[in-house]
């Protein structure tokens, strides 16, 4: 998965700020650019390290990435400027100046993922209340508290409810 791919070949540095590390575009970029890509090892859910637990990613029902790339440096906006993409790689949803930091949202759950034959037909996974954390992205639709699935509209995400 996304053996083609090294961070040095994404146009973004890895800075300090006020959350830790994060994610800034190094120049202007437009809609739909590749900014950062997950890669690391798979393990069940019971294999992952306590101090990772923040930063994985679902792969599949109970299988987990442990991300050893930038991605892992990627933070949350509630009115983010780049997606997830079902590839493991983030991409910007539009055009980015050089020095804005690049966030995706951790909790969004797009429609189509329910869809029969979708990425998650079968079941979402459930949020693990260790990835609970307080929003800081002051945008004017901030959640808060990040501590659950919301839909990409906003609605509260509901198990099995969305199937065509
Ligand atoms: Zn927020």
């Amino acid at each position: 998965m996304n053996g083609a791919f090294k961070d040095e070949d994404f146009p973004v540095e890895i800075k300090d700020c006020k959350y830790g590390k994060c994610a800034v575009a190094s120049r202007e970029l437009p809609e739909n650019t590749a900014v950062g890509f997950f890669k690391g090892p798979v393990v069940k859910e019971k294999d992952v390290p306590e101090e990772e637990i923040r930063n994985v990613l679902i792969i599949d029902k109970g299988l987990f990435c442990i991300p050893k790339t930038n991605a892992r440096y990627f933070n949350h906006s509630c009115n983010p400027n780049c997606v997830l993409d079902y590839d493991c790689v983030i991409r910007t949803l539009r055009s980015v100046k050089s020095g804005e930091e690049l966030t995706y949202s951790y909790n969004m759950v797009f429609y189509e993922e329910l869809e029969d034959g979708g990425p998650e037909d079968v079941e979402f996974e459930e949020w693990d209340p260790r990835w609970n954390f307080k929003c800081m992205c002051g945008s004017p639709n901030c959640q808060g508290m990040v501590d659950k699935w919301i839909m990409e509209d906003g609605k509260p995400y509901k198990r099995n409810q969305y199937k065509k």
